[in-house]
């Protein structure tokens, strides 16, 4: 096969590269919900391989960083985040996020060598915790894409599909509708950034704003998905209108991460 990048693609990824290497955490936010856009579920795998390989590079000193993180970024590993113990339940069968793989980590009489460690003794927790703020704003992130698209999907239905004599874009209950969900976007678009721009700066309150942000935006976003669904009515529900994959993708953002209650812990 002939291939070779023309001069502008060369350009782009020169461009891309330099970029990449210097982005902020609301620069990621902002690129996060649009590849979301484009699909939720590769988009929060990245987001977690991003957070876990963050943590490896922020916290793993010269030589576990100099080990792993090159691989990482490059693809030949992928981070994983395992917080979460196990209670019940093994065979997975996921509503969404099927375009990544899920699965239990067990480790049996797993030894470590010491020089793998991140950190000092101890101080796993704190860096896990540290890892959730940007996790949290990057799930958040997706969340946004993937409304986003439903929301712009739904503004196109309803000017197509006529009933009883009208557009239903022209019933003014869809209006309404389409007015709030506009309104909950922009609103989750500001908690989200805004607790990036928190974080970047590094102000006290951050890891509360950003534990506040993943809460407003990814049940707002859910229900703005839904509310999609619904404009659409019993084609929203098949899966060639693209509607109920959003759904199911952003409705397990409600719960990873810390769930929207357990969240809520950072309360005053
Ligand atoms: C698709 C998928 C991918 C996942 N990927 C990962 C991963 O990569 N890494 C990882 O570590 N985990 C992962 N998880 C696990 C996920 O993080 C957990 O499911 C989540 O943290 C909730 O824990 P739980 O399931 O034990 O729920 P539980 O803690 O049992 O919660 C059940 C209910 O009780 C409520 N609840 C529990 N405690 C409290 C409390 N103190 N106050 C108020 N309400 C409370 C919860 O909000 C929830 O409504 C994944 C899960 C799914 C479904």
């Amino acid at each position: 096969v002939d291939f070779q990048l023309t001069e502008e693609q060369t350009l782009i990824q020169d461009m891309a590269r330099q970029f990449a290497a210097a982005l902020s955490r609301l620069d990621s936010a902002i690129v996060f919900e649009q590849l979301a856009a484009g699909d939720v579920s590769h988009t929060a795998m990245m987001t977690i391989h991003n957070m876990a390989t963050w943590m490896i590079d922020r916290y793993g000193g010269d030589a576990v960083s100099a080990k792993y993180v090159p691989r990482l970024v490059k693809g030949e590993l992928i981070a994983s985040y395992c917080l979460t113990e196990p209670g019940a339940g093994s065979d997975e069968k996921k509503m969404g996020w099927n375009a990544q793989p899920t699965a239990q980590v067990i480790m049996e009489d797993c030894r470590i060598p010491v020089e793998n460690r991140v950190g000092a003794e101890g101080d796993g927790f704190k860096f896990a915790m540290s890892g959730l703020d940007g996790g949290r704003i990057n799930i958040g992130a997706c969340s946004l894409g993937g409304a986003q698209k439903a929301m712009d999907a739904s503004v196109k239905y309803t000017k197509e599909r006529s009933q009883f004599g009208k557009m239903i874009s022209e019933f003014q209950n869809t209006q309404f509708m389409l007015a709030d969900m506009a309104t909950e976007l922009e609103a989750s678009r500001m908690m989200v950034y805004r607790a990036a721009d928190m974080l970047d700066k590094q102000l006290p309150n951050a890891g509360a704003n950003c534990a506040m942000a993943k809460r407003f935006a990814t049940d707002f976003c859910s229900k703005i998905a839904n509310d999609a669904l619904q404009l659409h009515g019993g084609y929203g529900y098949l899966s060639e209108y693209e509607i109920e994959q959003i759904v199911r993708d952003l409705r397990v953002h409600q719960i990873l991460e810390g769930t929207n209650q357990i969240i809520c812990h950072f309360a005053p």
